[in-house]
């Protein structure tokens, strides 16, 4: 089975507040794209890499991958205005003959094998997709532009969903092909009729959005491995 990775890091960034794109802003001393670049290429699960750099910076994502010596990164190409346009330019450098394509935030650079390992294992099973998720530990309110809470909202079966994500090459395909817009692929996938399973996060998956998380994710990038243990998950 060919796993395919796609590894969209074309995001602006402008909430973290740094005059270069988020893949680019300084985490343990490297890009923050370094870190997810490594992992991915370092897990055994995956075949090939495909880079999506913010447009202008291709060149110094190639240069960085082979300073770290990534050896499976086979294409970087610019991304889109949209995630779901850096999707589409970075599948169109994935191979026909790919079995399964794999969609990472690289503002989540914390990921491990065992949560890819997690989400490969429902397609198998005959699922279109498979995610990880954490439930939602808040309570939901829905508010007004004014603030004024609207509806408080049952947090039941409520899931907060992250990346890697992973599909059948083919059913991603389509799912892109159909246009549409989502803030993630399976909710491509999951408007073209597929049905996707929901596996078990890692509270270190968060993604970087502010200079806090990029503090945070820092001091995680320190901490033992085994704090990604996340005890109150049911096992699916
Ligand atoms: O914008 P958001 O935080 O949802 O981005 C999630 C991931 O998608 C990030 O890794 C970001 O670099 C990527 N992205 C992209 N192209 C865009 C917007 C976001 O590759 N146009």
């Amino acid at each position: 089975m060919s796993v395919w990775a796609i590894l969209v890091a074309a995001g602006r960034g402008e909430r973290l507040g740094t005059d270069q794109p988020k893949a680019f802003a300084k985490l343990g001393g490297q890009p923050l794209l370094a870190e997810p670049l490594r992992r991915l290429d370092e897990s055994a699960w995956v075949d090939a890499i495909v880079v999506v750099a913010p447009s202008g910076w291709e060149e110094p994502s190639i240069l960085l991958a082979e300073e770290l010596g990534c050896g499976k990164v086979r294409a970087c190409v610019a991304g889109g205005a949209e995630r779901a346009d850096s999707v589409r330019a970075g599948l169109a450098e994935v191979p026909e003959d790919a079995v399964v394509v794999l969609v990472h935030d690289a503002a989540r650079p914390l990921l491990t094998d065992d949560v890819v390992e997690r989400v490969l294992a429902p397609l198998s099973a005959g699922w279109d997709g498979a995610v990880p998720a954490l439930p939602v530990a808040d309570t939901l309110k829905r508010a007004g532009p004014d603030g004024e809470v609207v509806e408080t909202v049952a947090r039941d079966g409520l899931w907060a969903v992250q990346t890697p994500q992973a599909f059948p090459a083919e059913t991603l395909r389509r799912a892109v092909e159909g246009g549409g817009s989502a803030t993630d692929c399976a909710g491509l996938v999951e408007a073209a009729g597929g049905r996707v399973k929901i596996v078990v996060g890692d509270p270190r998956l968060a993604k970087v959005t502010t200079a806090d998380d990029l503090a945070r994710v820092e001091s995680l990038l320190s901490a033992p491995e085994s704090a990604s243990h996340f005890p109150g998950a049911p096992e699916r």
